[in-house]
């Protein structure tokens, strides 16, 4: 009954988009949007657009969106928004970070992005513009993905807090205890291994076509870069999401080194608790905010 229930509701809400999509304006980037697909669909074999094309569009994808938060350390008006203040990034760190990330992206997530190819011949995922989904659907599908990759993250994260093995792999990723946003990927091989599962999980689960894998990737890149900025600033969309649970949340983690254990949501922390101490400082610093003024 109650699965039933939420079918209908699901259709319902599906037809209601389809309904809203139809009355929105034709996107002006269709058109040009079609013919690189095309173009990039006759001109390049399957493996190559699930292997160079997924390494480019990472590396891309990950530099561009960490350049907002690297360039606000040359900004003094952004300083205001830094959320630990008394912890400047620094050149060394940044460096060091910089070529960490370099090793992970080409010498562990290279090899598994090869295997890109081989998921998509096997599971029969479409490549060409006709079956690709529209636009509503690949961002039910990624926020899907990311129910699923909150919730590896958070128990396998907390996991890797468990005082007999943090000290061998995820304390790489505590180094900086101010966070920067591109340390959102500087870890130990094996916890990008690990971790980096839950990316995957969503993918075998809800993948319909190979442009579901780069837009889970853009998601994913844009949330945990986000998180890892080190600044909360105001107006930010992604806190219109609800439940998000975003920089303040995670630096917090970074900060304190325990608790706020999930990635992208705060509900598992909730049911937890293990975000009680987050509140209890949030608390704390509304009073001394309320008497300084
Ligand atoms: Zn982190
Ligand atoms: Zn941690």
């Amino acid at each position: 009954m109650a699965t039933n229930e939420s079918i209908s509701i699901f259709s319902s809400a599906s037809l209601a988009v389809e309904y809203v999509d139809s009355l929105l304006p034709e996107n002006p980037l269709q058109e040009p949007f079609k013919n690189a697909w095309n173009y990039m669909l006759n001109n390049y074999t399957k493996f190559q657009i699930a292997t160079w094309g997924s390494l480019i569009v990472h590396e891309v994808l990950y530099f561009l969106f960490c350049l907002p938060g690297f360039l606000f350390q040359f900004i003094p008006y952004m300083k205001k928004y830094k959320i630990q203040k008394d912890k400047p990034e620094t050149w060394e760190n940044q460096w060091k970070c910089f070529k960490v990330l370099l090793f992970n992206h080409f010498c562990i997530q290279l090899p598994l992005i090869c295997g890109t190819y081989y998921f998509t011949e096997y599971f029969s995922i479409p490549y060409d513009w006709e079956t690709m989904p529209r636009w509503y659907m690949l961002l039910a599908r990624c926020f899907g993905c990311a129910v699923i990759e909150d919730t590896w993250h958070y128990f396998l994260h907390r996991l890797l807090h468990h005082k007999r093995i943090y000290k061998y792999i995820h304390k790489i990723h505590h180094e900086f205890q101010a966070p920067f946003g591109m340390e959102a990927e500087y870890a130990h091989p094996l916890e990008t291994i690990i971790l980096g599962t839950g990316f995957f999980i969503g993918i075998m689960l809800l993948c319909d076509h190979v442009i579901l894998l780069w837009a889970w990737v853009t998601v994913r890149l844009i949330e945990t870069i986000d998180v890892h900025s080190g600044y909360d600033i105001p107006l930010n969309p992604l806190n219109l999401i609800p439940f998000y649970a975003g920089s303040r949340h995670h630096d917090f983690h970074h900060m304190n080194f325990i608790g706020n254990y999930a990635s992208t949501f705060t509900w598992w922390d909730r049911i937890f608790g293990t975000d009680s101490q987050f509140n209890a400082y949030n608390e704390k610093m509304k009073k001394v905010e309320k008497k300084s003024e």
